[in-house]
């Protein structure tokens, strides 16, 4: 594993690798970009749904092949890994787990590729009865963001595979390096050519792709920006279905019961997922509210962990910590610190640094104005916001402000608190009490639906399969046709 490796080997492991992230169309690599590299993929993938050369195979073979790509991208787990780290700044161990998950999620759609089987039978008298069947939706378009390269990828095309549709993958510009080699190992696991293809390409590339007439679905996770523009294309071109996951402001609620659990480590919970993936991930929990009781005893004990936090060099396999993945996202951190310092929020822990590459250790405010941008927008970045609140409602008050529904994590031990709480808050996926270790959890089965400006359609789970099937139903009669009566 990467721990057996010194920096020094990841280094040159790092200079010797070579990347292929030219366009990968019906098997093989193509010189084309730009527009014909879109209508190049596109053709490709509607030709191998056409021909069924795989939505037409029985489900189970289907999942045979999904379920060697998961054994091929386990045992590629490292080289995975480092494409991501060298595109992104992910710590070197962290991508090598995360292409390791990665293999995990193929393996479970790849498994209920064979099980989905939950369609309905409407009787309708002795001669007539009807099937309401699940159909693949035919190409589908993959557009993912950069954030956790290894895992958006499969996130999408596993389920639309496991049931049958052939997909054009457009990664982010940032992180190509290992969606490409993905592709790769698809074929390598017996996908047919064609059904599998790697677009490379910024905004302008997936904008011609969702706008594609011969594409019939679009699945997305990035921006509630780019979300916006997805549905003006769709809607300005053939009407095609979306799924959208986009940013999120989610809320981490401490009521005063769960202080039996201990300060220290809710702290160390809350700062597991704020803080993963250097604070880039959509169900960040940035905004934390705290009840009065708790809340000094709290924000020391996240000062205190947040202070021993310094980023450090990504291709070293003890660095948990790593930089932000552009100078994009350093300035823009910076910016939101600096907009919070000016809207008279309190600045608690000042994570800046300079000349730490795009280096950003964690930053914690307090006394946060609920109109200012720190509090109310998505900074994908290691900044928290710490509030206090005294009654249930006035938690919900701040938990539900703003526009975006993602996730939300409730402290309580108390059931009839966390159940009519829940039930009114605006979030997708909610934890009650965390997770006792970032690791443990649901994962894939973690079927939820974004609700507000973080998007629509289930992502995950059975449901999350079903996203990529239409439903159509089928009629059976029997009976001789009869005259109309007059
Ligand atoms: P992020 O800020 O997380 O990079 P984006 O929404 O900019 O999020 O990017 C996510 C994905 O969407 C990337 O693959 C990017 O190239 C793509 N993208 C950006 N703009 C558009 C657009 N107008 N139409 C389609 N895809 C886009």
């Amino acid at each position: 594993m990467s721990e057996t490796h010194s920096p020094e080997t990841w280094q040159s492991r790092a200079k010797a690798a070579v990347w292929d992230t030219r366009p990968f169309i019906n098997g093989r690599r193509a010189s084309v970009t730009g527009a014909a590299a879109v209508s190049s993929a596109v053709e490709a993938a509607r030709n191998s749904f056409l021909d069924e050369r795989w939505s037409g195979l029985p489900p189970a073979a289907r999942r045979e092949v999904l379920l060697s790509l998961a054994a091929r991208i386990d045992a590629n787990a490292e080289e995975l890994g480092l494409g991501d780290s060298l595109d992104m700044g992910k710590p070197i161990s962290a991508a090598i787990i995360e292409a390791h998950i990665a293999a995990h999620f193929v393996r479970w759609f790849a498994e209920a590729a064979d099980k989905l089987h939950d369609g309905s039978t409407v009787p309708g008298g002795r001669e007539c009865f009807e099937l309401h069947l699940r159909r693949p939706r035919g190409v589908v378009a993959a557009i993912t963001p950069w954030n956790y390269p290894v895992i958006n990828a499969p996130l999408k095309f596993a389920p639309a595979l496991a049931v049958g549709n052939s997909v054009v993958l457009k990664p982010s510009e940032l992180s190509l390096r290992s969606a490409s080699r993905l592709v790769e190992l698809a074929l390598e696991a017996g996908v047919p050519e064609g059904v599998l293809n790697f677009l490379p390409g910024d905004g302008a590339t997936g904008d011609l792709l969702a706008r594609h007439t011969d594409v019939d679905m679009v699945a997305f996770t990035g921006s509630t920006a780019t979300g916006r523009a997805l549905m003006r294309s769709v809607g300005d071109s053939s009407l095609k279905p979306l799924q959208l996951e986009c940013g999120g402001k989610s809320p981490e609620i401490v009521f005063a019961d769960a202080g039996t659990m201990g300060v220290d480590a809710i702290a160390s919970s809350i700062l597991a997922g704020s803080l993963a993936n250097q604070g880039q991930l959509c169900v960040a929990r940035t905004r934390i509210l705290v009840h009065r009781s708790l809340y000094d005893a709290l924000l020391e004990s996240m000062v205190e962990s947040c202070r021993r936090i310094e980023p450090g060099d990504s291709l070293d396999p003890a660095t948990r910590f790593g930089p932000l993945a552009s100078a994009a996202q350093f300035n823009k951190v910076n910016r939101y610190i600096e907009e919070g310092i000016s809207a008279g929020a309190r600045l608690v822990l000042d994570g800046r640094r300079d000349g730490m590459g795009y280096g950003s250790a964690p930053t914690i405010f307090d006394r946060v104005p609920l109109a200012s941008s720190i509090a109310r927008e998505e900074i994908f970045g290691p900044v928290l916001c710490i509030f206090g609140f005294d009654e249930d409602d006035e938690a919900l008050a701040l938990a539900n402000d703003g526009h975006y529904g993602l996730a939300a994590t409730v402290w309580t031990r108390d059931l009839e608190r966390a159940h009519l709480f829940t039930s009114r808050l605006r979030a997708g996926k909610v934890k009650i009490m965390g997770s006792p270790h970032p690791t443990m959890g649901v994962g894939v089965a973690h079927e939820s639906e974004p609700n507000g400006q973080s998007g629509f359609g289930v992502e995950g789970g059975l449901a999350g399969l079903h996203t990529y099937t239409r439903l159509q139903a089928v009629e059976f009669s029997f009976g001789r046709p009869r005259q109309p009566r007059s």
